[in-house]
């Protein structure tokens, strides 16, 4: 069996949310006051996560996994979780999807535990417009989580910045020299209409190609080809062999060549990040459904994926669950 969808997508690639729980409070993702976090008996267990990520992989084609959140590493298992998903039949790539605070302390068991690679969350290198963006004055301790990423060989190391108007649109190039003396690969990822506060418009959003405009007055930018289903567009800077990602995922969507699929922290599968609906894996694993009744279910999941984001329809509804509950 494979994670189909009636446009012909497969999807291998899992994207796992270990937890809505957070220790920033990034302007673009939750309000000051954080968010109601899921009830802890609502959370999967390690051993139900384990048991979901193997379906996938044994019986469903998932061949990459993504841990994320939330913030993946505050998660107590997370070590095991990744050894045991690394033990799985064809050894899926392991990834994490983090903002690096406290992976200074973490990073060499994670790698010994078996995770490839990691992508570290950081919009800025000022920390005063840390603090505004992230409501924490933590900048240090993503620098230290960076490094000790970079020390622990996971690499290529993936920096992740989202670009807000009055904030830090200015900043872009410094950030991206920052990224290059230090060997870390960024990329921009144009901010969606995923916060729990719904504060986002079309107009106040940076756009790839503002973006890209910006960067081509310091660098100069050529596109490299084989894209592949990458979301990022990526570019040698001022002719290589560093290089830039462009994350249009608004402005230019890449829904066409989609191959994943996400599993919440609550146990619930979506087929898409902007998806209205979500099918119960939770229940049934409780309910002692056995792994081919599940597989079942998790492929029929799939079946719903829409062909796009919809995010220009006059008619586009943001999903009900925020990012850092679905997990991005
Ligand atoms: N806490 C981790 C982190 O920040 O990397 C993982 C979860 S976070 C939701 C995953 C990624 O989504 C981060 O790179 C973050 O910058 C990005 N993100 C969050 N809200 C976003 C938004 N509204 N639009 C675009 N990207 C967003
Ligand atoms: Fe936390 Fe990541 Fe959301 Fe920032 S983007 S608040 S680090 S989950």
């Amino acid at each position: 069996m494979e994670l189909i969808d009636t446009h012909g997508r497969v999807a291998t690639d899992l994207r796992v949310s270990l937890t809505d729980r957070c220790n920033l409070r990034c302007q673009y993702c939750m309000p000051a006051e954080g968010l109601e976090w899921m009830p802890t008996e609502e959370v999967l267990s390690d051993a139900e996560l384990v048991r979901l990520i193997g379906i996938g992989v044994r019986r469903l084609g998932i061949r990459d996994v993504r841990f994320t959140g939330g913030e993946p590493l505050l998660r107590r298992g997370l070590a095991s979780i990744i050894a045991a998903t690394k033990e799985l039949p064809g050894a899926p790539q392991t990834a994490i999807t983090s903002n690096g605070m406290g992976l200074r302390h973490t990073a060499e068991a994670l790698a010994r535990a078996g995770l490839d690679r990691v992508n570290i969350s950081l919009d800025t290198t000022d920390p005063e417009t840390f603090h505004r963006i992230t409501r924490r004055d933590r900048l240090q301790d993503v620098i230290d989580g960076l490094q000790a990423a970079k020390d622990a060989g996971l690499a290529p190391v993936k920096v992740n910045a989202v670009l807000l108007r009055g904030m830090n649109v200015d900043q872009a190039p410094d950030l991206l020299r920052w990224c290059m003396k230090h060997d870390y690969e960024l990329r921009f990822i144009e901010q969606m209409p995923l916060d729990a506060q719904h504060g986002w418009s079309r107009e106040a959003m940076v756009t790839a190609a503002e973006t890209l405009e910006l960067l081509s007055d310091h660098f100069v930018l050529e596109p490299l080809p084989g894209r592949g289903s990458a979301p990022a567009e990526r570019f040698l800077i001022d002719g290589g062999p560093q290089t830039v990602g462009i994350i249009a995922s608004v402005t230019r969507p890449f829904c066409g060549d989609c191959n994943r699929v996400r599993l919440t922290a609550d146990g619930q599968v979506r087929n898409c990040l902007f998806a209205r609906e979500e099918s119960d894996l939770r229940t049934a694993l409780r309910d002692g459904a056995d792994d081919t009744e599940i597989a079942r279910r998790w492929a029929a999941a799939m079946l719903t994926k829409l062909p796009g984001h919809g995010i220009d329809d006059p008619s586009f509804l943001q999903p009900t669950r925020p990012m850092s509950s679905i997990g991005g």
